[in-house]
């Protein structure tokens, strides 16, 4: 069995002080609507209703990417000439749709109005929408909306307006200034985690089983039932498990939870991390943390030693897409031993990204926003041996004799947390060596 290996000693602040190169020219992304194949399989009493256009529906249909045998839980109403020409009462025609689905889907709890670029340029409310929706649902079925349109978002920005809008829902601890809880009552659990961010159920299993042997509670937001929503108390602790979820964590916090800083739980070091920013909240002692994680650590470990022989001193180039690409970065550089020839991030945090920064190698070129011509350019340039990117460049580039990597297909696989951290390694060693086979 080979040793677990340590989380190495931080030399200097990498990339904590970078000053990135900042585009904002045409961008080549998938708009917010996608977060929606993740979400609705997630919490699965919800359903989300686009409020959008033909094109919104097939968008849809396509990156679901899978024939649906069961009654779906994404759909959309469409705007179409009359609502455009002003000939109908979009509201009316929506309120229809909406009673007929509620009608016809007993089992829907929770129903998210999403909006899109179409019904953003009409100034369509949806929030007025789902207000009155709401009060005539509640409480059988609660009714919130947010956007999902392209015109100034990055796909995963939908998961994050989603998120934000269920915070304000959330239920609180009830708390009586007058009667202070008695210690041990059952208002009193301090340790009780809040882990936000939309994980495979695999995953979270897997965080959940470690952390509660390490005496932690978790909650998982959001959770896979709508009716079971994490209730907050003042300073309850929070872990983001994805990078993506810069509004709904300030809502977190403007409702008295505490983010906990940490990298994210990508790769054997990440998720050590992560895990130990939890570990550090409740005290829980370095002899504790290492029992319960030294076997999952091994493993990882040695399953990664096979995608590091493969992925060492390669060059990798990331287009901005998933705002998943520093921590991707951070992993195959620091773990598999890839060189970063730029990182491209369509929004830096630099709050949230603060623990991820510091461990990239200085000097990295990192880049904000987009100028998609220039940095095709550039890439063309530098030639690496890898790409990661959206699916509109990923073609164009192979064909220039570049290895790509889809950076959706990084969202909609499970790739965090120990069990997973080989998976994510063979994510990017399998299309190389896919490219050696081909040039042998
Ligand atoms: S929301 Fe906008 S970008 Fe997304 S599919 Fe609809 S029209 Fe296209």
């Amino acid at each position: 069995m080979s040793p677990v290996i340590p989380i190495r000693a931080e030399t200097g602040v990498g990339c904590t002080d970078v000053v990135p190169l900042v585009e904002r020219g045409q961008r080549e992304v998938f708009c917010g609507l996608t977060g929606i194949i993740w979400l609705h399989r997630k919490i699965q009493d919800a359903f989300f209703l686009i409020v959008g256009s033909r094109t919104c529906a097939h968008l849809m249909q396509s990156a679901a990417g899978v024939m649906i045998f069961a009654e779906p839980r994404f759909g959309t109403a469409i705007i179409d000439e009359r609502d455009l020409a002003g000939l109908a009462d979009v509201h009316d025609e929506l309120d229809r749709v909406v009673n007929q689905l509620l009608q016809r889907r007993p089992d829907i709890r929770l129903l998210f109005l999403v909006g899109s670029c179409p019904s953003e340029v009409i100034k369509l409310d949806l929030s007025r929408a789902a207000e009155r929706q709401n009060q005539l649902h509640h409480p059988q079925v609660r009714v919130l909306n947010y956007s999902g349109s392209g015109i100034e978002t990055t796909f995963t920005q939908g998961e994050d307006a989603c998120l934000a809008a269920l915070v304000p829902t959330l239920p609180t601890y009830p708390t009586n200034p007058a009667k202070p809880a008695k210690p041990n009552s059952e208002t009193k659990a301090p340790h009780e985690l809040l882990v936000v961010g939309t994980l495979a159920d695999v995953v979270e299993d897997q965080l959940g089983h470690l952390l509660s042997q390490m005496g932690i509670e978790v909650h998982f937001f959001p959770p896979r039932n709508s009716q079971k929503m994490p209730t907050l108390r003042a300073g309850m602790p929070f872990l983001l498990a994805q990078p993506f979820l810069a509004d709904t964590a300030k809502l977190l916090q403007d409702r008295g939870a505490r983010h906990l800083a940490a990298p994210f739980p990508l790769g054997l070091e990440g998720t050590t991390a992560w895990l130990q920013a939890a570990a550090r909240q409740f005290g829980v002692s370095q002899a504790v943390f290492d029992r319960v994680t030294a076997g999952p650590r091994q493993r990882a470990e040695k399953a990664l030693a096979v995608h590091r022989a493969q992925l060492q001193n390669k060059t990798i180039f990331f287009f901005p897409d998933s705002q998943l690409e520093i921590p991707l970065a951070r992993f195959l550089n620091r773990e598999l031993g890839m060189h970063l020839v730029e990182v491209g991030t369509p929004y830096l945090h630099r709050q949230l990204m603060a623990p991820e920064l510091a461990w990239l190698p200085s000097g990295t070129r990192i880049s904000e926003g987009q100028d998609v011509d220039k940095q095709l350019d550039r890439c063309l340039q530098d030639h690496p041996d890898m790409v990661v990117c959206g699916l509109g460049l990923a073609n164009p580039l192979e064909a220039q004799g570049i290895t790509t990597k889809w950076a959706i297909e990084l969202v909609f696989t499970p790739i965090q947390g120990y069990e997973q951290a080989a998976d994510l390694a063979g994510l990017f060693s399998r299309p190389l060596r896919r490219r050696q086979k081909l040039a042998a």
